[in-house]
């Protein structure tokens, strides 16, 4: 023991000798002088005494001041500097991957060092770290798999929890098992940090930890709303919903008169925009009406407006331009990249910055372009606290984001942009500020902003808990419900005891609560549970890659387009793919039929032609091979062998495994001599949405249609859906009546298709009536 004590401190005397050198090296100094301008540095006294003080620390400070850089630093140096480097082991911990991956790089070249030296990553997959790693940034996920077989986290003597303002369900989940550790590792220390200044409900949470502030500078930022903009590009908003142009009376909405060369481009995508969300009275705007202002709609014709102006009159400076995700900021960047202005390399230099890119491109990211090219990143949230990109001035904000943050290990792909909070909007202009007095351009009008609410909502209240649940379990975290009661703020109980009774239906769960084997597969799948059942299925089945197809085409916006004008035309190329009454189906079909395209170009083509979503194709391609790696694993697949399962498209086996899936979601078909009606347990009657196959026919020859989601506006209608027989629904569909379908399945012996049995048939007889 004594020996390794000695190991320990003259490894740590080493890393003190080597820290000194760099520092005092030309580029180490330069570096420092760096490091000693932020912000965070002139607390680094106050911070270090706070946390060998206290148990938990609470740090909060304005982005770009040095927290996520910084602190792990200043811990590691204080530990280098008494002579126990080579003893500490901190863990930092990002929401998402990509922040930990370039925040760990930065770190390391402060340090003049290389990535895997001190300072290591670890995300999922993927990981730079070596045997001296004492600094190691990962996702929030990672931490927790590590806590599922190392409880007491043996070891590691600094936790820090960054950005838990985002308040994202594994952030709240991990602080729930780090509160119940603490008092097991007295000489454990937990750091957490916060962009914004509400960091008091953490403290409490936490026993009254201390807090510590970080005091910033930013620049003030000019603030345009979309009136504005209209303002200066020479229209009006009027109150009652409508644009003038100025001087001019009234000669808007359905301007059918007005001649066409009048209208800018902006103006009457502004128009369509304000059509589609029908206002009849634009003020006051209410939460409900602020999910019809659908900013997808301007979008992109007024950020190439605004960014067009600010390249030919506004002096330099970059621009960051966020949108809601990367299928809209590749669709963007290709539109821009055809632009006469924006599109010459020798003068723009145009970048994306979202969590799946290149490293490559992370690093321009930083880099400042030469003199005369206008540097313009599109960006996700992920540039709203994550990323700092020192020299903007510019910020073009779309008001969305797809709230759920990436490689999060629940991640419920709820991939709908919705509205941020008036939080994340003071965030989004405050990256204007940094170096320059900045402007904002924000395209939404002033009184949407009015209806944001105040704060983002914490997801744990906000999602489902199904993967949550499953979690807790696989950690033996105990009861889920005692377990939950402990959070932050914790989820109702309804919803909860609702997510374990779904649990137990599907298979998840035993009565007692327990996993059963599917249960431990689904934890092993960041996923809603549904999309992962037919995963594993399909896996197992061998008939993976139209499964990948329809798994992904659940995560993504609806890919076949219906334009109001040509509803008919668009009805009819869907029916062309499916002959089956299966959405599902003809989604997989419309999906080869792309893949099978080979160029770009006649992607597009065959896109228009048959109604289909590019965009929407292009996400569901790169959404398959995340699912497939993540199928990887769980070991049901072979990780040597990089070709998908083969593609046997058998239909019968797809409708069993879909079934599998998305039960219990299931609604009966009643015939009556000329249509159908269709009946749910819960709704009692309910519509086909006007998209879907199915609706369009009078006659469904399955007693069944199995659906993925239902919504209810005056009546319920279901979306997508597949029509399956009894034997599928009964042998594949949960646990309906569990002990009956068991006790049947062991007289048939496992004999599947058997449906036309006295036996089977009195069965779903029965079930029919319970329907
Ligand atoms: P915070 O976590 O408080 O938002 P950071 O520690 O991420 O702030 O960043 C502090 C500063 O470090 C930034 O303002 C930026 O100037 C610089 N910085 C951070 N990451 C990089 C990077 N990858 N390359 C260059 N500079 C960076
Ligand atoms: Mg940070």
């Amino acid at each position: 023991k004594a020996s390794m004590e000695n190991i320990l401190w003259r490894r740590s005397m080493q890393m003190r000798a080597e820290q000194q050198t760099w520092q005092e090296s030309p580029e180490g100094r330069k570096m420092l002088e760096f490091r000693g301008s932020l912000p965070a540095y002139k607390e680094k006294e106050a911070i270090l005494s706070a946390i060998s003080q206290n148990q938990v620390v609470i740090i909060s400070g304005e982005t770009g001041c040095g927290k996520t850089t910084q602190i792990p630093q200043f811990i590691l140096e204080s530990e280098i500097e008494s002579a126990h480097g080579a003893m500490c082991s901190i863990i930092c911990t990002q929401p998402r991957r990509i922040s930990a991956m370039t925040v760990s790089e930065r770190i390391a070249a402060e340090r003049g060092e290389l990535l895997g030296e001190t300072v290591g990553y670890k995300v999922r997959l993927e990981g730079v770290k070596g045997r001296d790693t004492h600094l190691l940034f990962c996702t929030t996920g990672i931490l927790l798999r590590r806590l599922l077989i190392d409880r007491n986290l043996k070891g590691i003597t600094h936790v820090i929890v960054d950005e838990i303002h985002e308040r994202g369900i594994n952030e709240d989940f991990l602080l729930i098992v780090l509160k119940d550790l603490l008092p097991r590792r007295p000489e454990l220390r937990l750091i957490l940090m916060s962009a914004t200044l509400d960091a008091k409900l953490f403290s409490s949470y936490f026993g009254g930890a201390p807090l510590v502030h970080i005091p910033g500078f930013t620049y003030p930022v000019r603030t345009h709303f979309l009136e504005n903009i209209l303002e200066m590009s020479g229209y009006r908003l009027t109150p009652d919903n409508q644009i003038d142009d100025y001087g001019q009376e009234r000669t808007w909405k359905m301007n059918k008169q007005a001649p066409r060369k009048r209208k800018s481009q902006i103006a009457s995508a502004v128009e369509d925009a304000l059509r589609a969300a029908d206002f009849k009275e634009f003020s006051p705007v209410t939460r409900e009406s602020l999910s019809c202002w659908n900013p997808d709609c301007i979008g992109f014709n007024l950020i190439e407006h605004i960014l067009c102006h600010i390249c030919e009159n506004e002096r330099p400076g970059a621009v960051l331009v966020f949108m809601t995700g990367w299928d809209d900021i590749n669709s963007l960047k290709d539109k821009l990249q055809c632009h006469p202005i924006l599109g010459n390399t020798s003068r723009v230099l145009l970048l994306a910055c979202h969590g799946s890119m290149a490293s490559t491109e992370q690093r321009l990211i930083f880099d400042k372009p030469e003199d005369g090219v206008r540097k313009i990143v599109l960006a996700t949230n992920i540039a709203e606290t994550s990323i700092t990109i020192d020299d903007v001035v510019y910020v073009i904000d779309c008001g969305k984001a797809k709230e759920t943050s990436y490689d999060a290990l629940n991640n419920t792909p709820c991939l709908l942009p919705t509205w941020i909070s008036k939080v994340s909007a003071r965030q989004r202009r405050g990256r204007a500020g940094r170096v320059h007095p900045g402007e904002c351009y924000h395209l939404y009008p002033r009184c949407v902003y009015d209806a944001f609410a105040d704060y983002q909502f914490p997801e744990i209240l906000r999602t489902p808990l199904q993967s949550l649940c499953l979690q807790i379990k696989s950690l033996k975290l105990g009861s889920i419900s005692e377990f939950l009661s402990r959070a932050l703020q914790s989820p109702e109980l309804l919803a909860v005891q609702k997510a374990i009774e779904y649990l137990k239906i599907i298979g998840a769960l035993d009565e007692s609560e327990n996993l059963t084997v599917l249960g431990r597969y689904l934890t092993m799948l960041p996923m809603e549970p549904k999309l992962g059942k037919m995963l594993i299925l399909g896996a197992t089945l061998n008939c993976l890659e139209p499964i990948l197809t329809i798994v992904a085409g659940l995560s993504v916006r609806d890919p076949f387009l219906t334009p109001l004008d040509k509803k008919d035309l668009a009805d009819a190329a869907k029916a062309h793919f499916s002959r089956d009454y299966s959405d599902h189906l003809a989604l997989v079909r419309a999906y080869e039929g792309w893949k099978d395209c080979e160029r770009d170009l006649a992607g597009y083509e065959y896109c228009w032609k048959n109604f289909l979503s590019a965009q929407s194709m292009k996400a569901i391609d790169s959404l398959r091979r995340e699912f497939y790696s993540l199928l990887k694993d769980t070991g049901l697949v072979d990780s040597n062998n990089t070709i998908y399962n083969s593609w046997s498209y058998d239909e019968h086996l797809l409708r069993a495994i879909i079934c599998y899936g998305l039960y219990p979601g299931i609604c009966s078909v009643l015939h009556n001599e000329k249509s159908f009606s269709l009946k749910t347990m819960e709704d009692g009657q309910v519509l086909l949405h006007s998209n879907s196959i199915n609706a369009r026919d009078s006659r469904i020859p399955y007693p069944w249609l199995i659906f993925n989601e239902k919504i209810k506006v005056n009546s319920v209608f279901l979306r997508d859906s597949t029509a399956i027989s009894d034997s599928v629904l009964l042998l594949f569909g949960g646990t309906i009546s569990k002990g009956e379908v068991d006790g049947h399945l062991k007289m048939l012996g496992g004999y599947l298709d058997f449906y036309m049995s006295p036996t089977i048939a009195e069965m779903y007889r029965s079930l029919r009536r319970e329907l």
